[in-house]
């Protein structure tokens, strides 16, 4: 009745909305640091914006192509607007991409661990998925990846920086793995983090002139505070961007999510100022760590990997969560991931994880 592949899925697990999440822990007060959602919300100009949309437009379709915004985004990035392809969020080019190049049998690389995507939707495809270990410090291991390419491998995803674990690669080393990998190769960049590392340098988006193959990722949903929207895009050229702009459901985006990207997108003192708030918590949480002496890796995002030695980890989640704070659990044993928030609600965190380790 059913594909094989799907029936042996393990389908994502959304979160609850906070209202059905307070309801269940009985709480008033709760703030969700488990989804890596902009703590400081979006731009006051995406609420403007969409003030001034006609509700006599409800019956009409939306823009297909969504032109101001492609045009805005590739101005910005020094790119063709035909390099661009929008997604009702980042998820669905994700499924998009896998869809249109993974056929079953095909070998598909991704890291371990990573963004949960990637393995769901090769799996759907009857992909065989391969994944391979990170280094020591927590870094995508490039070499290791390299050396698992076989003629049967067809996609390599990299997520960078990498969710759950933060840590991030410079542009040069994905540049030089790109040189070795084969042009049949596509090799997916997941940049859906790349604004946190502060540096507009860091982003793979100019190398899809040189690299036909490569297809680069971004979302609204993380540094422009617009996870509601559902707005992600991909960047890249020939021949690829044409099967995939085929293959994409023509009004996947509606006119309100066009409007508020438009808006949060022209907002860039919004994003350099969440950016900033970002780091200088991110600092905080850090020297936090090292003090309390729980290990973590270096984080160029909006959240930290930490690591709670003997087995303390889930009780350290269920501490906080009954004190109104719901961090990531279950992505490796021993470890939980934290959203850096308010730096109220950081600090309180940081209490509460004193608290628990001293009693
Ligand atoms: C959040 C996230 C996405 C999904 O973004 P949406 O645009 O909200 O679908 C994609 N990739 C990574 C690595 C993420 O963490």
């Amino acid at each position: 009745m059913v594909k094989e592949a799907v029936k042996h899925l393990k389908p994502y697990i959304p979160e609850l909305t906070l209202a059905q999440l307070k309801e269940k822990v009985g709480l008033k007060q709760l703030v969700r640091l488990s989804a890596n959602e902009n703590a400081f919300g979006t731009s006051p100009d995406v609420a403007k914006a969409l003030d001034k949309w006609h509700y006599e437009d409800a019956n009409l379709y939306p823009d297909s192509n969504a032109a101001e915004l492609r045009s805005i985004i590739a101005s910005q990035f020094d790119i063709s607007e035909q390099q661009l392809i929008f997604g009702n969020g980042l998820d669905e080019i994700i499924e998009l991409l896998c869809r249109v190049i993974l056929k079953p049998g095909d070998e598909v690389l991704d890291p371990e661990p990573t963004f949960s995507e990637y393995a769901l939707h090769s799996q759907i495809e009857g992909a065989t998925l391969k994944s391979v270990a990170l280094d020591e410090s927590g870094r995508i291991d490039l070499n290791a990846l390299a050396n698992e390419i076989t003629d049967k491998t067809s996609m390599i995803w990299l997520c960078n920086p990498n969710n759950p674990t933060g840590t991030f690669l410079g542009p040069n080393l994905i540049q030089s793995f790109l040189e070795n990998v084969p042009e049949t190769v596509t090799v997916i960049v997941d940049e859906a983090y790349i604004d946190f590392t502060g540096n507009a340098h860091d982003s793979v988006i100019g190398l899809t002139h040189q690299f036909r193959n490569l297809v680069v990722l971004r979302t609204f949903s993380k540094a422009y505070g617009l996870a509601n929207f559902r707005v992600g895009f991909a960047v890249c050229s020939e021949p690829l961007i044409g099967y995939l702009q085929a293959v994409r459901l023509p009004y996947n985006l509606s006119t309100f999510a066009e409007i508020a990207a438009t808006a949060a997108f022209k907002d860039q003192s919004f994003v350099q100022s969440t950016v900033k708030q970002v780091i200088s918590e991110r600092q905080k949480w850090e020297h936090f760590l090292i003090k309390a002496g729980l290990p973590f890796y270096d984080s160029a995002t909006n959240f930290i990997f930490f690591q709670v030695k003997g087995g303390d980890a889930d009780e350290l989640h269920q501490y906080l969560l009954a004190h109104g704070y719901l961090l990531r659990n279950g992505l490796r044993q021993d470890w939980l991931r934290v959203t850096i928030g308010k730096p109220e609600d950081n600090q309180a965190v940081q209490s509460l994880i004193e608290e628990f380790l001293g009693s």
